[in-house]
């Protein structure tokens, strides 16, 4: 189902009029996690402002550690919809299990499978039960094939709106917190009609190296970018060392243009 073999011509996922696919590209900006009200507002007005089309935020976190912050869970849900009111971005945010599935689908517009629960089966299979789009991202060492798999089964359930999400890799080298495997779009443009955005902000874990990532990302054709933003990164709960500041965004966004219209 996710091949281009078979359906040859690029998926388009619409989102409130937001198309994601066929040659748009759809910038989604916003927090690692929601923190607070406060916070999450700064942010939002701040990336919309620069012309970000989506609003993420993690609610429910998956963190290495359990003893780190591990998300405002439904207070941050209902954080990020009342971001939505007053912007009018749509939201984007991770479901991390089945027990909390049905709370974050009623609230988010795209549900995020985050990379460690690529090939969560149950997951996947609930996930395709879904009315909503979801961001599937690549495993921390998942292959191409892996992650089209994952993909085919959300999509065997019924669910046919998948974006996929190339967000660096386990490698040897050790400077950057992940590798970004820049190949994985053609390639997955040869192999699939779905949608492929990229996270430079978890590939690298480093704020100076998402500008220059997000240019190559949208010069090799990907259909959009997933970027972490942060008014006070070095206060951030969660990957502020990965954190654009919004005047740093704002940079960004303008670099990107000049590559390719954001719409
Ligand atoms: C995130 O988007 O905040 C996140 C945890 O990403 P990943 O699953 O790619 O590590
Ligand atoms: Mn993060």
């Amino acid at each position: 189902l996710a091949s281009r073999h078979f359906h040859p011509e690029d998926t388009i996922i619409e989102v409130d009029g937001i198309k994601i696919g066929g040659g748009n590209i759809t910038i989604m900006a916003g927090p690692c996690s929601v923190e607070s009200e406060e916070q999450l507002m700064t942010i939002a007005h701040a990336v919309k402002k620069e012309g970000a089309q989506m609003l993420r935020g993690g609610a429910y976190k998956p963190r290495t550690s359990p003893y780190s912050f591990q998300g405002m869970q439904e207070e941050g849900l209902k954080l990020l919809k009342k971001a939505k009111e007053a912007t009018g971005m749509p939201i984007v945010t991770e479901v991390m299990d089945q027990d909390t599935f049905d709370v974050v689908e009623e609230y988010t517009d795209i549900l995020q499978i985050g990379a460690r629960n690529m090939q969560n089966f149950s997951l996947l299979k609930r996930a395709g039960k879904s009315n909503k789009p979801i961001l599937l991202k690549r495993g921390l060492s998942a292959t191409i094939e892996e992650l089209l798999m994952s993909a085919e089964y959300i999509m065997s359930k019924g669910n046919q709106n998948v974006i996929l999400c190339e967000r660096g890799i386990r490698t040897f080298e050790t400077y950057t917190r992940n590798t970004l495997d820049i190949s994985a779009v053609p390639v997955i443009k040869e192999l699939s009609h779905l949608p492929i955005i990229i996270d430079p902000s978890h590939a690298t874990g480093k704020w100076t190296m998402v500008e220059p990532l997000s240019k190559a990302s949208i010069a090799v054709g990907a259909d959009g970018l997933i970027i972490e933003v942060h008014h006070q990164p070095e206060c951030a709960l969660s990957d502020g060392a990965q954190s654009l500041k919004p005047e740093k965004f704002a940079r960004l966004m303008r670099a990107i243009e000049m590559i390719a219209p954001i719409h």
